[in-house]
């Protein structure tokens, strides 16, 4: 049976762990490790449960992407997927996740059957949840027909494509720093365009740019091209709004160094940064109730 390490590595959602709080980047990265082993211990199976929960936003965004996935990629094939086919495979998804969700399946299986926080703690959700969530993932499928990549993948010169949401790392010296690319095409001018699918209502510009640096940084090593011959898109697939980018070599520099502050401030917390071992009591909680009403966590935290 393969053994796994828990090797220090960096990415932009490790980063908003523990820019949220530092418990519960802990529990996430330390002390949910290993709990899919048979033999391990209650402690580290229910934070490891914890740690594949999500709120619904977070999971209607993911079953989007699946889904928005599948049809970018069918895009070059003899039948593309319709809309209705797309709709239909959808809420049919939607359906029986949250139906497993609801029965708690994720308590013997959190890897193949998504869970709901709301689920886990028996929270009260409205009579409708589950409809609104079905028409918020609906709006975001009309969205993506009628988006500007769709109609780039589908015209009548249609662009090739590079990637969709491909899980891959580079390196910045010895960091690993992981990515996965919602969309890139190769443009008949032979320029690269990449893509961040949004599906919620609001935009976080900040955060976009450092999200769409990385993804710079990772097309400049792997397509081998200078970032001025790269466009840069946040589609919104819900508001349809679609905002363009442009990201140059200064912007570059700013994300890298971003990326290696981040990952000393995480190393620096370790009580062994060489074994990546850590310790729950050196990772302060929140301040914040905030951020802990939605902390899928809230449960193992005293
Ligand atoms: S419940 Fe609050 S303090 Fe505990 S891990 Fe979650 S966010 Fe942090």
């Amino acid at each position: 049976m393969k053994t796994y390490t828990n090797d220090f590595s960096w990415s932009k959602s490790r980063d908003d762990q523990f820019k949220a709080c530092r418990r519960m980047y802990y529990f996430h990265y330390y002390g949910s490790w290993g709990g899919w082993a048979p033999d391990c211990d209650t402690r580290t199976r229910s934070l490891y449960i914890m740690k594949n929960l999500a709120s619904i936003p977070m999971w209607v965004g993911k079953v989007v992407h699946e889904e928005a996935a599948q049809v970018l990629r069918s895009t070059g094939q003899k039948s593309p997927i319709s809309q209705e086919p797309a709709r239909h495979h959808l809420l049919q998804k939607l359906r029986s996740q949250w139906e497993d969700s609801k029965r708690k399946k994720f308590l013997y299986n959190p890897k193949d059957f998504p869970g709901l926080q709301a689920h886990y703690y028996d929270e009260p959700l409205d009579e409708d949840a589950f409809s609104q969530a079905c028409a918020h993932a609906e709006a975001c499928l009309r969205g993506l027909y009628l988006s500007r990549p769709y109609q780039r993948l589908t015209g009548t010169e249609p662009a090739k494509l590079l990637s969709i949401e491909n899980l891959d790392f580079f390196l910045i010296g010895n960091l690993k720093v992981w990515v996965q690319l919602d969309l890139a095409w190769l443009d008949t001018h032979r320029e690269v365009e990449i893509v961040d699918w949004k599906t919620g209502k609001e935009r976080r510009s900040d955060e976009t740019r450092i999200q769409l640096g990385i993804y710079a940084l990772r097309a400049q090593q792997r397509w081998k091209r200078p970032v001025d011959e790269m466009y840069f898109w946040e589609c919104n697939l819900f508001t349809g709004e679609e905002v363009p980018h442009r990201i140059n070599v200064d912007s570059l520099i700013v994300t890298q160094s971003y990326i290696q502050e981040s990952a000393r401030q995480m190393l620096a917390m370790l009580v062994d940064p060489e074994k990546n071992a850590a310790r729950e009591e050196d990772f302060p909680r929140s301040e914040e109730g905030r951020t802990c009403s939605g902390c899928a966590f809230k449960g193992a935290c005293q």
